[in-house]
């Protein structure tokens, strides 16, 4: 029987403790935890020393690529308590056509639609539902803009567990649709993402599920570090100059800056951190307003709206963990409206063959528009991050049309 090693084999691990993120207080490992008493998001912290003295760089030679060739940094304890549907290590894609037409030295995007799932909600998902697995759960819930959901509900179905999944009306209908067949008690409610978010808290108590909303259990944020990880790995362990992010909840932003800190303690990385920037779409900017005035939180966006559905998240539980990483990084949070957002996608696939989602294509308009501005160099080496496939999403409709009984202009064919 084919038993990949990064899933069967049993591996040290280094957890010492959670941490809550606002106060430094400390709860213990191996327990059930949501927020913390502070009301504010627990971080998992390791014995980096250890990690340090008994893992080595030169063991990763032989490990398959998957995010669980990092067991020695992520939280599950027992192998067999890894509930995993092959989360492969993505790409990193230039976009050298577009890059020559910018003046840009590089243009790189880590394409996580490769993901189970279609989205790098995968990452999260398969540490969170491994962890409640580990830890004796058995019905977990959340409220999604559609990716989280999706994740949520095909690993719970994979760890034979139940799930229910609360989206926004207007998610689009394949997530919806995806959320439901993966095996998910599936709803939509006329209102937000924070709305969904209330009816999961507040039904906690009594429906006895476990509150899987971003940020407030510990261990999504585990997952989606890998991204910083594995693309350390990937550029030979040093960090490109600025990364652009697509903002909702900012677990991967946060998630990175973790993953950078933790790579430098166990001495695998230097002290140079990439310039980390939140984007937003200006429909829903609360992280961008809070980083202009100077705020270390951004209070609910009022009528969110735009097209990049995954980031429009109009309040985040940890929000001043997003400011924090993107000032000590000397970053910065921009918006982008939907028209360059549908135009970035358009002129990505067009120069260099890849699809982005909206929400990747965000960091391309975020990127030019920082170029133009003057706020990054045509020199600095760039990350992109494409979050999801495209294809969940509705695209532009196509209406040319051939009569196969006439006889076919060929010569028009080309003009079209
Ligand atoms: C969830 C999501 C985001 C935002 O990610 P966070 O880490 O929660 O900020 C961006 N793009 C897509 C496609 C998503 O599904």
């Amino acid at each position: 029987m084919y038993a990949d090693p990064n899933l069967a084999a049993p591996r040290p691990t280094f957890v010492t403790h959670l941490e809550c993120s606002a106060t430094g207080e400390h709860y213990p490992a191996d327990e059930l935890h949501g927020l913390s008493r502070a009301g504010k998001p627990l971080l998992v912290r390791y014995d980096l020393d250890g990690v340090r003295t008994q893992w080595s760089r030169d063991s990763l030679v032989d490990r398959p690529a998957s995010l669980w060739r990092y067991r020695e940094l992520l939280p599950v304890r027992q192998a067999e308590n890894i509930v995993s549907l092959g989360e492969t290590t993505t790409p990193l894609i230039g976009l050298p056509r577009l890059a020559k037409t910018v003046g840009a030295t590089e243009i790189l995007v880590k394409d996580e639609g490769r993901l189970p799932t279609g989205s790098f909600k995968a990452r999260g998902l398969c540490m969170a539902v491994s962890m409640a697995k580990e830890l004796g759960v058995t019905r977990m819930a959340m409220p999604t803009n559609g990716n989280a959901g999706a994740a949520l509900a095909a690993y719970c179905s994979r760890a034979g567990m139940e799930s229910y999944v609360f989206c926004p009306a207007d998610t689009p209908d394949v997530n919806v649709r995806e959320i439901a067949l993966q095996g998910a008690k599936t709803w939509r409610v006329n209102g937000l993402i924070n709305d969904c978010g209330r009816i999961v808290g507040e039904g906690k108590e009594q429906m006895a599920w476990f509150d899987t909303s971003t940020l407030k259990e510990p261990y999504r944020i585990e997952g989606k570090k890998t991204m910083g990880l594995e693309l350390a790995e990937q550029l030979g362990w040093d960090v490109p100059d600025v990364i652009f992010y697509p903002t909702g909840g900012g677990t991967g932003l946060i998630g990175m800056w973790k993953a950078f800190a933790e790579l430098e303690a166990i001495g695998w990385l230097g002290q140079k951190r990439p310039r980390m920037v939140a984007v937003q779409a200006t429909g829903c900017a609360p992280i961008v307003k809070a980083f202009e005035q100077g705020e270390e939180h951004a209070p609910l966006w009022e009528n969110a709206q735009t097209v990049a559905s995954g980031i429009r998240v109009p309040i985040a539980v940890g929000d001043f963990l997003i400011l924090r990483a993107v000032r000590e990084s000397g970053g910065f949070a921009i918006a982008v409206d939907d028209e360059s957002i549908i135009n970035a996608q358009q002129e990505a696939a067009r120069s260099d063959g890849l699809l982005m989602g909206p929400e990747g294509a965000a960091t391309l308009a975020a990127y030019r528009k920082s170029l133009a501005e003057g706020r990054i160099a045509k020199t600095d080496q760039v990350l992109l991050f494409n979050c999801g496939t495209a294809l969940k999403y509705p695209m532009p409709a196509v209406d040319a049309a051939l009569d196969r009984t006439k006889p076919i202009d060929y010569t028009a064919l080309a003009r079209a």
